[in-house]
């Protein structure tokens, strides 16, 4: 079955179109270098067509219980189920991730359908209490109105979920800009949106560039919430631009993740999530692990371990593969270049470091998966999120060096510690700074009912998933009502 279909539109108002002047640009094969689709170049003027829909169709929709929106997202949910297999061969093509990872992250993406869906039937308000007699106090969630939704390319499937699902049971309206290089997931997600009788202006997709789609919602000052996730330069572009206007902003932002081995650690179990958080989806995850600190104690020991499972890993276009290649050739050149640099700064390459171009690997974008040592901690390599399969070691005397290591760091999305001692581990996740801590596993995101969201630059506050998420999606409103008990 072929997937990806030639032609990626735009859906504004219930409909496929194409971008008002026509425009396309190709979305390329992360596999092969070659033309996958078309994809409508949007500008400023679909944008606006969108929020107009979005304008007309949001009171109506703000206007049903919030039980018939939640039926109505359980009812999407089901439509993702059955169409599991279409939605995942879209995310591997446009990616370049496996069928069966990209299965994976389907099911995510439908947990959360069905999560949301189950906020239609709580969707708690609280009330409070008076100084006033007679005086009682509600306190609801209301729309925020019109939502631009904008996300980056990593894990497709499971980005338009994180966030259209929660804006549409908050009663919003919303239009999606995706990445540029995964357009056809929002697309089939928005078919099965209509399908399942999502109203027309309710979800709409701009597809097209940053600059050019994505900038002209976050200054149209009828798009009252901008919901973000990507780079932190772009987050903070963002932020001053819809600042201007006091537009409310969330933005869900890079890490340079930490992942600390103690020499209690159990070397195996960590060198296996070390792997896992470091390369799985070649590394491009706002929670990769690209810190590995480890303890003088068992440096050489976990470092040769390592090394040896490092050396097994298969990177290619098979299911079986471990992993796949990055997303596009700026991206690989980005990261390859900044490895050279800390190469030229005296870093010593212990596995990796350079592209793959045997005869699996030819026109692809495939990076080896690549560790460092004897890099500074404020060395770039260290301080700069590279968003692919490359990791450094880090050998530290003990666990104050470690946390301080851990925490130095712009960012603070997630960490982990690998270590026997409760003693040592709950000082870690008392003491680092980042939004998700995690003890003897991996650097991971959050399931549906858990918020993720980062300290520091990672973040500016705000958690997704979970029921945190209505609160980036909702307004909070007081209601007050004075009785007269003399009327009664
Ligand atoms: P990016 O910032 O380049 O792009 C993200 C999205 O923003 C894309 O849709 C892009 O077209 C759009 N965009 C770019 N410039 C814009 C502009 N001027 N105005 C409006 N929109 C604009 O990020 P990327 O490289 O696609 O994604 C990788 C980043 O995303 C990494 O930093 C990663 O850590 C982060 N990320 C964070 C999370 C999280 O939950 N914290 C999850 C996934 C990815």
């Amino acid at each position: 079955m072929k997937a990806m279909p030639d032609f990626v539109p735009n859906f504004i108002d219930g409909r496929m179109v194409p971008a008002l002047d026509g425009r396309s640009f190709e979305k390329l094969s992360p596999h092969s270098g070659r033309a996958l689709a078309l994809v409508a170049r949007s500008g400023e003027a679909d944008a606006a067509r969108a929020v107009a829909a979005a304008r007309v169709a949001q009171p109506a929709w703000a206007a049903q219980t919030v039980v018939a929106r939640g039926n109505l997202m359980r009812d999407i949910a089901l439509r993702m189920r059955d169409c599991r297999d279409e939605i995942a061969a879209i995310v591997a093509a446009e990616t370049g991730k496996s069928v069966a990872n990209a299965l994976g992250e389907v099911d995510a993406a439908i947990e959360m359908g069905f999560f949301v869906a189950g906020e239609g039937r709580r969707y708690y308000g609280r009330t409070t209490t008076s100084s006033v007699a007679n005086r009682t106090v509600m306190i609801e969630r209301a729309p925020v109105g019109i939502a631009a939704l904008i996300i980056a390319s990593n894990t497709p499937i499971a980005n338009v979920a994180w966030k259209a699902f929660p804006a549409m049971i908050c009663g919003n309206a919303s239009i999606m800009k995706p990445s540029e290089d995964t357009p056809a997931t929002a697309w089939v997600f928005a078919r099965i949106c209509a399908e399942a009788g999502v109203p027309p202006g309710i979800f709409n997709v701009v597809q097209g560039f940053g600059a050019e789609a994505g900038m002209p919602l976050v200054e149209n000052p009828a798009v009252k919430l901008i919901s973000f996730t990507g780079s932190c330069g772009t987050g903070r572009t963002i932020q001053q631009t819809a600042g201007a206007r006091l537009a409310k902003v969330c933005l869900e932002l890079g890490g340079k993740n930490a992942l600390v081995v103690c020499d209690d650690a159990d070397l195996n179990h960590a060198v296996n999530w070390v792997l896992q958080s470091g390369f799985s989806n070649a590394g491009q995850r706002c929670a990769a692990a690209s810190r590995i600190i480890v303890f003088e104690a068992v440096y050489e020991e976990f470092k040769a371990r390592l090394l040896r499972a490092a050396g097994a890993l298969s990177v290619g276009p098979a299911d079986t593969d471990f992993m796949g290649p990055v997303i596009n050739l700026r991206q690989l050149e980005n990261m390859l270049a900044v490895v050279r640099r800390a190469v030229a700064g005296g870093a010593t390459v212990l596995a990796g470091a350079g592209r793959l171009e045997g005869e699996r690997h030819r026109e692809g974008y495939y990076v080896a998966p690549t560790i460092l040592e004897n890099v500074m901690p404020d060395a770039e390599i260290s301080q700069t999120e590279l968003f692919g399969p490359i990791t450094v070691l880090y050998r530290v005397s003990g666990f104050d060096e470690a946390l301080a290591l851990a925490n130095n760091s712009r960012y603070g999305l997630t960490a982990c510690i690998h270590t026997a001692n409760v003693h040592r581990a709950m000082r870690f996740a008392k003491q680092v700074e980042a939004g998700v801590v995690v003890v003897n596993a991996g650097t991971h995101g959050s399931e549906p009912h858990m918020g993720f969201g980062g300290f520091k630059d990672s973040g500016t506050g705000w958690r997704e998933a979970g029921t945190e998420a209505l609160d980036v999606y909702s307004e909070w409103k007081y209601i007050n009502i004075v009785i007269d008990p003399a009327r009664t």
